[in-house]
């Protein structure tokens, strides 16, 4: 990437500022126009929220409740959409939600049948009431006492970092530069005092250099405004950051194939209990914060919340020591007059053109990426004056693009590339041995980041490139010596550097571990 970055001459058309969903997305869309595209993201790709999702690939059936038509028909579009680029790493879920009451069972099946009926030729499976049988058929850990029986409904599921890695990919292979750990510190401006630059930090050497674009796109997510400051100090703000934490268990709490979908947990929320990896991902939660940190923290009240909620819908009550890991991500919603309820701020996108010139996309969600990349990019052509040219990202199959992965086993994550990483361990049968005896991960996996899929730290591989620190993070933490020397010898680092990695990633890890 450094290569092609020192080979670049002249300006580039577009510079994008961030590498989670969005701004991935958008150097994906542009390249595959024509445009000459550099991104620059100042931790790893997906650090921000990117990586912290609760994995779903979906309409939001909460945004039909709040009646935004548009949105839920824009985003089962695009859910049918990314299933078909990306077959690798989307799969179709069933959802059921437990009745309890008389109503539920009429209410619900009704407006899931609406929810069917929205996505059109893009539909995943068609929604039905299920006896209270069949509800314990496919959820046999549900909560007895009362149930009468629930609704099921199909969406989309995926794992979030994963295909962001993925994306960047593409995004290569469309011509795009992108270079993690690289963070824009200032914005540079023609005479006119336009913005016409970026001033990138490239965090492992500390050194400075400069590129100049036509259009410069702020995708930091819940940092925009940060950006937006650095273009005009006055900018009033965009963003109402607002946080979600998501509790992982054993997959015993979830043993069958079904996810657990809550449509109205104690504070008015949607809640999830999803099979994901082997384990069982349960959340979410919405609360205002004040500002957003890269490495955001999990309130005790909002542990205390995911716990009671689930322990209403599951017979064997989950307990504090049975969380294996607890992760938190910050929503780059767009502010609304009354950001005190950011439950109810619009999970759409905004793009914003700010005097200077420099162009913000914020909002939406992981599921809409393409269709926000592709608004994105024509205001841009329009800004920076770029020659006129159609959008192509509609059936741009993602990089790893496998109809049938499965057949990979725990490898099919990888799609097309997982071929790849088993040459590895046939060259050198000891990377075949497995990083811990929790988790699926062989050591090959380690030098396959490295080697192509630009990893630079313990953290990249446990946290994005695996997802062991989100599985299991007190067996991520044991993983990571293991990883560090592995990656010293990849990278050609020394000892010193191995050590204070597994430094730096305890520290990280901590935060995800529940103490009792
Ligand atoms: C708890 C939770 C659950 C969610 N669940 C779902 C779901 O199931 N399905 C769904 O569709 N959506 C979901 N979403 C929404 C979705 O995850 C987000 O909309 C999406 O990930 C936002 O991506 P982004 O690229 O805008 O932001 P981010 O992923 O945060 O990316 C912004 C990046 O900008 C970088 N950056 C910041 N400043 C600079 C700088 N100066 N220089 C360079 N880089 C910089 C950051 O390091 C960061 O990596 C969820 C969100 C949350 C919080």
């Amino acid at each position: 990437m450094y290569r092609r970055l020192n080979a670049h001459t002249g300006r580039w058309d577009l510079v994008v500022v961030g590498g989670g969903a969005t701004g991935v997305g958008v150097a994906i869309d542009a390249a595959a126009r024509g445009y000459e595209v550099l991104l620059v993201e100042q931790s790893d790709f997906g650090k921000g929220t990117s990586s912290r999702s609760t994995k779903l690939v979906h309409g939001g059936v909460r945004y039909l409740e709040q009646g935004n038509i548009p949105l839920v028909m824009e985003a089962l579009k695009e859910r049918g959409l990314l299933l078909r680029n990306a077959p690798h790493l989307v799969r179709d879920l069933g959802f059921v939600v437990p009745n309890y009451d008389w109503w539920e069972a009429p209410f619900y099946g009704l407006g899931l049948k609406l929810y069917n009926l929205l996505a059109g030729k893009y539909g995943f499976g068609t929604s039905r009431i299920l006896s209270r049988e069949e509800t314990l058929e496919r959820l046999p850990t549900i909560e007895t006492v009362g149930l009468r029986g629930g609704v099921i409904y199909y969406d989309g599921q995926f794992d979030d970092s994963r295909l962001l890695i993925h994306m960047a990919e593409t995004a290569c292979e469309q011509g795009a530069t992108l270079l993690n750990y690289a963070g824009v510190v200032d914005l540079t401006r023609d005479g006119d005092g336009f913005v016409d630059g970026v001033r990138v930090r490239d965090i492992e050497t500390a050194g400075e250099f400069e590129a100049r674009a036509k259009v410069v796109v702020n995708a930091t997510g819940a940092f925009s405004d940060g950006l937006r400051r650095l273009a005009s100090p006055d900018a009033r703000p965009m963003i109402a950051p607002s946080q979600g934490i998501h509790l992982v268990f054993p997959r015993e709490f979830l043993p069958g194939d079904s996810a657990i979908m809550v449509p109205h947990t104690s504070d008015g929320r949607v809640m999830f209990a999803i099979p994901w990896h082997g384990h069982a991902l349960v959340g979410t939660t919405d609360t205002p914060v004040d500002v957003a940190v890269l490495e955001p923290v999990a309130m005790e009240r909002e542990i205390e919340f995911v716990l009671s909620t689930a322990s209403l819908y599951l017979a064997r009550k989950p307990r504090r020591e049975d969380v294996l890991s607890v992760f938190a991500g910050i929503r780059p919603l767009a502010r609304a007059g009354d950001a005190n309820n950011t439950a109810a701020l619009s999970r759409d996108h905004t793009i914003q053109i700010d005097p200077s010139g420099l162009l913000t996309i914020c909002g939406g969600k992981w599921t809409t990426y393409r269709r926000m990349a592709e608004d994105c990019v024509n205001q841009a052509a329009t800004l920076g004056s770029l020659p006129e040219r159609d959008c192509v990202t509609h059936h741009l199959n993602i990089h790893g693009f496998h109809p049938a992965a499965s057949k990979f086993g725990p490898l099919s994550v990888y799609g097309s590339d997982a071929p790849a990483v088993e040459d590895l361990t046939r060259l050198e049968p000891t990377l075949a041995r497995p990083l811990h005896p929790s988790l699926p991960y062989i050591e090959a996996q380690v030098v396959f980041a490295a080697r192509r899929e630009m990893a630079r730290t313990v953290e990249d591989v446990l946290a994005r490139r695996t997802r062991a620190l989100f599985l299991d993070a007190r067996a991520a933490i044991e993983m990571a010596p293991r990883v560090a020397g592995l990656l010293a010898s990849e990278l050609g680092r020394s000892e010193e550097w191995a050590h204070s990695q597994r430094e730096a990633f305890e520290a990280v890890a901590r935060h995800y571990v529940l103490s009792a």
